[in-house]
């Protein structure tokens, strides 16, 4: 099948209804089990289910050799066993990077990354899943390939959790397990906050996925009442926040969010849920060259974050085709860290993988959307250096907040 959907998407092809079976690995045993018990099957065939869905080489409720004819026909009737088909795998990096484009139902694409992470002296391999939680996002970020295409839909509990599947897969079929799952593709997670807190409990189930939930990262752009009712839950997972600027001008043009929800009241929030979980935050941001790599954008960041346990990670930005910037030279992101360490900030930076096709995570959209037209191009480039320019004189931005799918973000 082909990965260029610019061909596909110049087609007026009527996008198929969605599939209104709910995935096997996004229901609780108890739902299954209610399932079973209405049609006189004995209790153990949820574990024969079980064990299908989450190990072993059945691709569909017809390769459960384990249950009779009747019940795989009921269950396929009922249920999709998986809810995600891939369309193509892109390996990179000297197969350290692998890109994968799913399907899902209704003809939405999305994408997850697998990358793996070779032994060091006192640690483990890792194998890490980049996943989605939307199909598109409606926060709109300039800088990011998925905010360019707006907002398609959430993701189903089963549609998140077969992206983890089919990697596990994967790598099962060489004896390795993986280790970890970040949410960091396509999407707002703490807008889908429902889905991807059912499909987080799926994957720590040791009855069913049996990932550890410390293994788990969810990245948000700063959906405050999300990351309330996140703390108001206790540990789900570990919580990133996408930073990018300490400063709310600039905030306002790289995260659009920021005109709703403030730098200040995110950090707030995301201080208050460290202090109730106990668990560190892990602050982002990405660095665009002369726009948020600057000494006084290193003491921002110092101020607001210099009595907090946080860990911030600077990520070069990935060239994306919409926008005019490029990522920050690599000394500039060093002396930058340094700033950040002398004021006592645990600092990383972090080297993207799989830039060159454009694999790396939240920035995963862009190849399959297509060019957009010469002139849009033009225009937005000219919008994003208008406001970023003012944004640096220190000007908010009078732009509106972007608009979210009723009922998100309450
Ligand atoms: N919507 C969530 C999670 C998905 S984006 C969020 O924004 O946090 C995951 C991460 O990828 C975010 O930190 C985002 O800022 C970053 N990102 C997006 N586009 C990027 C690009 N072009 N280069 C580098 N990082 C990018
Ligand atoms: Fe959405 Fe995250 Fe991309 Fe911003 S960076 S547009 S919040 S996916």
């Amino acid at each position: 099948m082909s990965f260029d959907s610019r061909a596909e998407r110049a087609l007026p092809i009527a996008r198929p209804a969605r599939d209104p079976r709910p995935g096997l690995s996004g229901l609780e045993p108890s739902q299954l089990e209610a399932w079973l018990a209405a049609r006189g099957e004995p209790s153990y065939r949820v574990r024969q289910i079980a064990d299908a869905v989450w190990g072993g080489t059945a691709t569909s409720a017809a390769e459960i050799r384990t249950l009779p004819a009747p019940l795989r026909e009921a269950l396929d009737a009922a249920f999709r066993f998986d809810t995600v088909a891939d369309t193509e795998l892109r390996p990179t990096d000297a197969g350290l990077t692998e890109k994968a484009l799913h399907r899902l139902s209704d003809g939405a694409l999305v994408e997850s990354v697998l990358m793996h992470y070779p032994a060091r002296p006192g640690q483990r391999e890792r194998h890490t899943l980049c996943i989605s939680s939307q199909a598109g996002c409606a926060v709109g970020c300039p800088f990011c390939a998925t905010g360019e295409l707006g907002f398609t839909r959430d993701l189903e509990t089963a549609e998140i959790v077969d992206q983890v599947r089919h990697a596990a897969r994967r790598l099962a079929l060489d004896g390795r397990r993986l280790t970890n799952v970040v949410f960091m593709g396509m999407g707002e997670p703490l807008l889908n906050l429902d889905n991807v807190l059912e499909a987080v409990q799926a994957l720590a189930d040791s009855r069913r996925f049996g990932l550890g939930a410390r293994h788990v990262t969810v990245s948000t752009s700063g959906v405050v009442p999300g990351i309330r009712r996140l703390t108001a839950l206790g540990p789900q997972f570990t919580l990133a926040i996408s930073l990018h600027a300490a400063r709310d001008p600039l905030r306002d043009v790289l995260v659009p969010l920021n005109r709703r929800w403030p730098v200040a009241e995110v950090v707030e929030a995301a201080r208050a849920h460290a202090a109730a979980t106990g668990r560190r935050i892990t602050y982002e941001v990405t660095m665009i060259g002369g726009i948020n790599d600057t000494e006084a954008d290193a003491d921002a960041i110092i101020d607001l974050l210099r009595d907090d346990h946080a860990h911030v990670n600077l990520i070069p930005m990935n060239p994306v085709a919409h926008t005019p910037w490029e990522a920050s030279p690599m000394e500039t992101i060093e002396r930058f860290a340094g700033r950040l360490r002398a004021a006592g900030i645990s600092t990383t930076v972090r080297r993207n993988r799989g830039q060159e096709i454009g694999a790396a995570c939240g920035q995963l959209a862009a190849e399959r959307a297509g060019e957009p037209a010469a002139p849009a191009v033009a225009r937005r480039r000219e919008r994003i250096v208008l406001e970023s320019a003012a944004a640096l004189r220190g000007e908010r931005s009078h732009e509106q907040a972007p608009v979210l799918p009723a009922g998100a973000g309450r």
